[in-house]
This record gives C-alpha cells, structure tokens and sequence, in this order.
C-alpha cells in the first residue's frame, strides 16, 4: 500500500515519512481519527516506507521484492491484530490469523474498509468483534523472532479499543517493555476506550476528516460518477471516504431502478409487447432480491406520483431525476388506479418472495399494468 493511494491527509503523511527518513520511529504509536479517514491505509503504508529497499523522498518505490509483498500483505515482518468473532461451527475464541486470507482480501479490495464491512464480509453482520488475551500472546510470540526480511518486526493493531482487559494489559506490558526493532502501530477510533496507560506510552497522530477539496479530487479519480453525484457524495460525507463510497454505490443501484420502473411504464403505455418481453427477461434473470428491489422501488414512485397528482408538492421525496419524469407521468396515476396498481406490485413481490416463477409473475404484473394505465382518471372506482 502506497502513501499516494490514499486521498488528501497530507500533513499526516509528511509526519509519517519524516519519522523513517530521520531515523526516528517510535516503538509504539498510534493513528486515531474519525471512521473513513484512511487510518489503517496510512498505517499500512508507513511500515511498507519503512520495510521498502528503495525509499523514495516521499514513498516506498513500490517494484522491490519488500514493496511487492507488501502490495499483497504477505510480507512476513507484517502482522496484522484485528478484531474477530466467531463464524460457521468455530468453537475456539478465534484470532486474527484464522482470518488471514478474508483480511487480506476486505483491505485489498477496500482501503477504507469499515469495523462493519469487516463483520459483513465474515457473513456476521450485526455482531460484533473483539480482540482476546489470545491474540495479545500472539503477538508477543511473534515479535520474539527476529525480522525475517527487513529491519522492523511490525504489529498494525486496528481498533485496539476492541481488546478486552487480558488483552490490553498483555499489550501494555509489551509496549512498557518492548523488544528491540519492533513497530507496534495502533488504529483507533474510540481512544477513550484505551487504557490511559498505554496511550502515555504510545506516540499519537490524529487523522483528520478528508478535506472537502481531496474528496473531490478523489472521488473524480475513481471515474466512475458525474459530477452531480460526487457532490452529493461529498456533501453527505463529511469528511468520510467510506461513506461517499456507500453513497455513490447507492446511487448506482437507485439509477438502475428508476431505468427498470420509467422503462416498464413507457412500454406498458405504448403497449409494446415485444419490448415488454425483453423487459422480463431481463429482470427475471437479475435474482430474487434483486427484483423485490425493483418492486418496491416501483411502489415507492408510484406512491409519490399519484401524491404529486394530487397536488401536494409538501409530500415529496424525489430526486431531481425522479420529479423531471414525474412531472409528466404522475396525471396516469390518480383515484382510478393507484391501488390496484399498488396491490397488483405488492402481490408480485409477494409471489416473488413466495419463490414463484419470476418470468410468468413479472409478464402477469406488466399486462395488468397495461389495462391499469389505460383507465381515466374519471373511471374513479
Ligand atoms: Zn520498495
């Protein structure tokens, strides 16, 4: 991992770089901020700084054999401690290492990776981890070698709040006492959840919020939003790059909705069909929770339109996009067939949910969707 992977944090990144380059790294420090700053990336980028075989003015060189083992966290002077739980039929209390390769993989495809994607992506959401005396003799027993390759044996301990008392006192002990050439890195959110006595001993740097400007600049590097939607992300942000990933991620997933919904509406309208055919077909083939999406999705907007229909702008939730479309459909939607239009798509998600065939309930609701938008809006009841 590279300092210049990681958006913004530029005045932390000079701290970091001077630290190796004077020769003055610490035993034991700790980066600690608010979530979605890019805390552990830096953590993980300073111990590659410090491992690389061709340090650079201002980062690892990224080609030696050191920085290419970091590029996969594979380098065996890197340790990571992270909180874990227990999966699948584990019945002893787990450690980091029985997570090795799913870590690896979440940081790698994620820089910002969240506590919560972490649980997520351990199929264990809605639980939560915690880093056990275990994990602590773990480490010291680890740092008792000598450094296989480079010159530093180095811990990235995320979220060491998560340690419970064993734990930390092991750890505190270790950092009173530490053994020569070792790098013990901390990544927290919650430093009051820390032992006063181990963050006397720990060097601190706090990691700000991302400033507005290198969101931005960031989020446009990724090409893969408009400028629109990057300002949405950077507002709802604050400061938080996992946040404005989630947003963008969202709104993706939003956009394609309102294209399947607009899509079934015109065809419907134009009663083509052909089209409506391929329609199916599509959303058929795209899974069952998928499509519920789409179903409820649908119920939402219609919801709104028959609202705006009515008049009662107040009452409106819609997106910029979504109004522009509704301004001219929401007149088709009114007294005569806003609920058996809302019971004809809560009764296909049901059979959806049912595990009904998706080809034959989706056809079924597009031909009753026809008849639904033909009637007047006179034709009340
Ligand atoms: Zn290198």
């Amino acid at each position: 991992m590279l300092f210049k992977e990681i958006i913004g944090q530029q005045e932390v990144k000079g701290k970091l770089l001077s630290l190796v380059r004077e020769d003055r790294t610490p035993h034991a420090m700790m980066l600690f901020g608010p979530e979605g700053t890019g805390k552990l990336a830096l953590a993980v980028a300073m111990t590659q700084y410090l491992a690389c075989n061709d340090r650079q003015e201002d980062d690892a060189c990224g080609v030696c054999p050191s920085c290419i083992k970091f590029g996969k966290l594979v380098h065996p002077d890197l340790h990571f401690v992270v909180p874990v739980l227990k999966t699948g039929s584990m019945t002893a209390p787990p450690v980091s290492d029985d997570y090795a390769v799913e870590w690896r993989e979440a940081l790698l495809t994620d820089l910002y990776l969240t506590e919560s994607q972490w649980y997520e992506s351990l199929g264990a959401e809605n639980k939560q981890g915690i880093i056990n005396v275990k994990e602590s003799e773990n480490i010291i027993r680890k740092l008792a070698f000598k450094p296989y390759e480079s010159d530093y044996r180095m811990v990235v301990i995320w979220l060491p709040e998560k340690m419970n008392q064993p734990a930390a006192n092991k750890l505190l002990k270790l950092i009173e006492e530490p053994p020569e050439k070792t790098l013990i890195l901390m990544v927290s959110e919650h430093t009051n959840k820390i032992l006063p006595t181990i963050l006397s001993r720990t060097q601190l740097f706090h990691v700000p919020p991302i400033s507005g400007a290198d969101l931005r600049e960031g989020l446009m590097k990724l090409g893969q939003a408009d400028q629109q939607q990057i300002e949405d992300a950077v507002l709802r942000a604050n400061g938080n790059m996992s946040t404005a990933l989630q947003t963008l991620r969202q709104d993706d997933v939003e956009r394609q909705h309102f294209e399947l919904f607009t899509e079934l509406m015109r065809l419907s309208y134009a009663r083509d069909i052909v089209q409506i055919n391929g329609w199916v077909e599509r959303v058929a083939g795209m899974g069952r929770e998928r499509q519920k999406q789409v179903i409820d999705y649908s119920l939402r907007l219609l919801r709104e339109n028959f609202i705006l229909n009515m008049e009662n702008d107040s009452l409106n939730y819609m997106s910029a996009k979504e109004s522009e479309f509704s301004r001219k459909f929401s007149p088709f939607i009114h007294e005569g067939n806003v609920h058996a239009l809302a019971e004809t798509f809560t009764l296909a998600g049901n059979h959806i949910e049912a595990n009904g065939n998706a080809r034959i309930i989706l056809m079924d609701l597009s031909i009753r969707v026809i008849r639904l938008l033909m009637q007047k809006a006179t034709a009340a009841n």
